[in-house]
């Protein structure tokens, strides 16, 4: 640890194996994982179909330049458009990086017509990623101390509020970009309707839509992606945490006339979309759609969220229980930030944000045994502190 720079605030257990909803230390210990790598192993540890297609792969080609056509993307590609929206894919590596070329194509797509606006307008409380124009567009202060300057050409507003966002809007306003559900500021769901408000903000002002489902997306929510619940199909969309189930893998994809601002040379990525992380994504995904992941994510979540709703009635502390599928966040009155260290006393992975949210995102392939026994552990864990 001496030689790795201090950015991240680690707990002292050191994960060595992983099969469905369980991971084992290098000590022998198991745990129950209620965090999937920060929602990315969403088909459970070391998925069969997902080892198969690496594996195999492997042994013919890892990595190939972008000067060459590789037709696992093709593949990939047309295996979201197909399931989503008629667009056309560009890939990377994470989810910054996606978030970065979705960026990129709002400015040069308005580059050349008239007006050249460049504003756009993100959301308070929202997470984009680590990069500098991600920060930027990241609408929560502390992931911006000690950065400035910042990449100018970004506003934020009220999340939820339609108003505030109409209010926003100029003759510079290029686009609007927003999570379906803040994952990152704990699980912060907008009211029903919104996301089809804000599609038709954008018709009416000539916006871009830009949806950023790297967490919501890939059936977290209980959809594929969580912008179909309201029909509000954005005009670009990115992902990655759940594509490839834990090989990284980042995606942005947009509707052909907006994808044609981007020309040969405008945008790239030495690694994107290489072959061993089109096959991971391509299993991942086909196995999504095959055994209907988001309606076990959606029937699960409900499970979990209607067990939490009766710890609520015992605990005090707990003020709310909210999410969709199994994107669940539980806000508590009080600090529980000694919840992840003592969940590994306790043979469970548990994720708390801001000290006082619990963020629930197991694999979506859970069982409710699996959910009986999270919420049985964390029950005694709130019991314990008398809280
Ligand atoms: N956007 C959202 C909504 C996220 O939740 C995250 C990561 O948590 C990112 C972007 C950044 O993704 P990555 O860490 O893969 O760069």
């Amino acid at each position: 640890m001496d030689y790795l720079m201090n950015t991240y605030a680690r707990l002292p257990v050191n994960l060595v194996r992983g099969k469905g909803c369980l991971v084992w230390d290098d000590k022998g210990k198991c745990y129950l994982d209620m965090v999937a790598g920060i929602a990315v192993c969403s088909l459970g540890h070391c998925h069969p179909a997902v080892v198969e297609a690496l594996t195999t792969q492997a042994r013919e080609l890892f990595h190939c330049s972008n000067l060459y056509s590789i037709p696992q993307q093709a593949r990939l590609a047309r295996l979201i458009s197909e399931n989503t929206f008629d667009g056309k894919v560009f890939f990377c590596n994470s989810g910054a990086e996606a978030n970065e070329a979705a960026i990129k194509l709002v400015r040069r797509y308005y580059n050349k017509k008239p007006g050249h606006k460049t504003k756009i307008i993100t959301m308070e409380g929202s997470f984009h990623g680590r990069t500098l124009a991600t920060v930027a567009a990241t609408g929560q202060a502390r992931f911006k101390l000690g950065f400035a300057p910042m990449p100018a050409g970004f506003v934020t507003v009220a999340f939820g509020n339609i108003n505030a966002l109409e209010a926003a809007i100029d003759d510079k306003t290029a686009a609007v970009m927003l999570e379906p559900i803040q994952g990152e500021s704990g699980i912060q769901v907008p009211p029903p309707g919104y996301l089809k408000q804000v599609r038709d903000v954008c018709d009416n002002h000539n916006l871009l839509f830009v949806a950023d489902e790297i967490q919501t997306g890939c059936s977290r929510t209980g959809k594929l992606f969580a912008y179909m619940y309201e029909d509000a199909d954005p005009d670009i969309m990115t992902m990655a945490k759940a594509l490839a189930n834990g090989f990284p893998v980042g995606a942005v994809i947009a509707k052909p006339e907006v994808a044609s601002a981007f020309g040969p040379g405008n945008h790239a990525s030495t690694f994107g979309g290489n072959p061993l992380a089109m096959s991971a994504g391509i299993a991942t995904l086909n196995t999504m759609i095959d055994e209907d992941i988001p309606d076990s994510s959606l029937q699960k979540g409900l499970y979990l969220r209607q067990c939490l709703g009766e710890l609520k009635k015992v605990h005090p502390s707990i003020t709310e229980v909210r999410g969709k599928g199994l994107m669940v966040g539980v806000e508590f009155d009080t600090d529980i930030s000694f919840m992840p260290m003592e969940g590994l006393t306790k043979g469970i992975m548990l994720n708390v944000i801001k000290g006082h949210i619990l963020r629930l995102v197991p694999p979506l392939i859970i069982s409710t045994a699996e959910i009986d026994r999270a919420v049985d552990i964390i029950d005694t864990m709130l019991k314990e502190k008398g809280i």
